[in-house]
């Protein structure tokens, strides 16, 4: 035991000077950091390879321990409770400082619509494609643009869709294919003025979020690492199972048995997590800073004001909330819950992503921390996929900051708007990297925010959604064992009756 304990202690001072020197690296040698990417992707691929079999694995045991299914009703409640108090006071704090901090005021907005600038286009004979080359205005810079967007030739209604790997300058773009509003590929004229930069719309609608709970294909759900179908399935299927009597109890046994050796996967992947972080971040930092002139230091500065307001944030919410909830309400030794959790959260800040990190969370809510695989089985799962603190707060003050730097005023009933917007942007966000990214276009149209200003928070966005990601993995953490406490007492209260 002590061993064990000493072993998780290193481990942490391990992975913690894995991140440091992966700044280093990745600052000073960002070529070289590039090369350590093999790493990082070694290490989340085997992240990811444990994601399906451990959520499949760990609800099913979790709800068959529950006993009854009407149990399962309390237990469903007392966590949306929790997602939904929990992410109603992040998004306030974020309103609150984005409205104090007033980030956007003052900054220039990014320049997408030139209706009276000349261009030219050259083919790119080698490598497919071709290059667009702005003539005339100079406040345009081509270089802030990814493959989400496409540039628009107003005076021949044709979209080119950008492609960011191609070489970019402040005046050129290189553009993969061009499309007419049909959506088939054209030639455009070599020359003509007028264009326009946008955002590519994305639909979404919770519609499809709700058809897409039950999945046609179990194993193309699987295959795709859809976590939200999986849940539904384990749920109903580890119900039936309580219902089959002794058969039932064997499969129930088989999975408990799967369950521990998946567990214990994620133990020796623990050995490996220092090397994996090291190569995951510094390979995204060399990669932002080959990608801008100044380095990735300058574009934080250029944007500082909206930065430190999403990490003051972000601070408050987990300092100030969540991890006193975990002594005021779950009734724990708050520090040391946190010290357990901590490489779970390491690795949401290394990869970017709550569903990747899900295992590790798993092992340090249930093994280091003691809590219940009934509960954690269920709240860690569901939690990684629609629980997002970090995303919501983010999201409110990302809009908020957008409509500040376009000088468009947002009286009261608009931010109860992004309130409930970015609540919901949040919820259908998937835990991968810059997922928030996508869904915020849902809470920009909510209240007619363009949706180009996304532009403007893109280069920084990388890092924002690291430190977003942790927090969405501590709420997580905090609420399996806030909402342990509350099964605690609410089954001693029945006992009791
Ligand atoms: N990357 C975040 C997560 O996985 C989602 C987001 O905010 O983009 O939790």
């Amino acid at each position: 035991m002590a061993n064990k304990g000493k072993f998780a202690n290193l481990n942490l001072y391990l992975i913690l000077l894995a991140i440091v020197a992966g700044f280093i690296l990745g600052h000073y040698y960002p070529r070289t950091a590039l090369k350590f990417g093999f790493l990082g992707d070694i290490f989340l691929n085997a992240l990811f390879m444990m994601v399906v079999p451990l959520v499949v694995a760990s609800m099913v045991t979790g709800i068959a321990k529950l006993g009854h299914l009407r149990k399962l009703g309390s237990l469903g409640g007392r966590t949306i409770t929790y997602y939904m108090i929990t992410t109603g006071i992040s998004v306030i704090i974020g309103i609150i400082l984005v409205n104090i901090v007033q980030p956007g005021t003052g900054v220039p907005r990014a320049q997408d619509y030139h209706p009276q600038t000349a261009y030219t286009i050259k083919a790119r004979p080698l490598a497919g494609g071709s290059v667009l080359a702005l003539t005339g205005d100079n406040k345009f810079n081509a270089t802030d643009y990814t493959s989400r967007f496409r540039i628009h030739l107003l005076d021949q209604e044709i979209k080119g869709i950008i492609d960011p790997s191609g070489y970019t300058t402040a005046k050129e773009v290189t553009v993969s294919v061009w499309l007419d509003s049909k959506g088939k590929n054209v030639e455009p004229d070599t020359i003509g003025a007028g264009v326009e930069i946008k955002l590519k719309e994305k639909k979404f609608s919770f519609l499809d979020v709700i058809v897409g709970l039950v999945p046609k294909n179990l194993f193309k759900a699987m295959a795709n690492n859809n976590i939200l179908p999986l849940i539904v399935f384990s749920l109903i299927f580890g119900g039936i199972l309580t219902t089959l009597g002794p058969r039932g109890k064997t499969v129930i046994e088989l999975f408990e048995g799967l369950n521990e050796a998946f567990l214990k996967f994620i133990r020796l992947l623990m050995y490996i997590a220092p090397l994996g972080i090291l190569g995951l971040v510094a390979a995204r930092l060399g990669k932002a800073e080959l990608a801008s002139a100044g380095g990735f230091a300058t574009e934080v500065a250029r944007m500082s004001k909206y930065f430190i307001t999403v990490i003051i944030g972000l601070t408050i919410h987990a300092f100030l909330i969540l991890i006193p909830a975990v002594y005021f309400v779950a009734r724990r030794n708050m520090w040391r819950y946190l010290s357990n959790i901590s490489p779970a959260l390491l690795t949401a800040f290394s990869t970017a992503s709550s569903s990747a990190t899900l295992p590790m969370t798993i092992e340090c809510v249930e093994e280091k921390n003691k809590i219940s695989n009934r509960t954690a089985g269920f709240v860690l799962p569901l939690g990684a996929t629609i629980n997002m603190d970090g995303t919501a707060l983010y999201e409110a003050v990302a809009a908020i900051f957008i409509a500040q730097v376009y000088g468009i005023p947002l009286d009261f009933s608009a931010q109860v708007i992004i309130f409930l917007t970015a609540t919901l942007a949040a919820i259908g966000a998937a835990g991968i990297p810059e997922a928030g990214l996508v869904t915020m276009v849902i809470v920009l149209n909510a209240v007619g925010l363009p949706t180009e200003g996304i532009a403007m928070i893109l280069a920084i966005d990388w890092f924002l959604d690291r430190c977003r990601t942790t927090v969405n993995v501590l709420g997580d953490s905090v609420g399996a064992a806030i909402i342990d406490k509350w099964e605690e007492r609410g089954a001693s209260a029945s006992n009791n009756n």
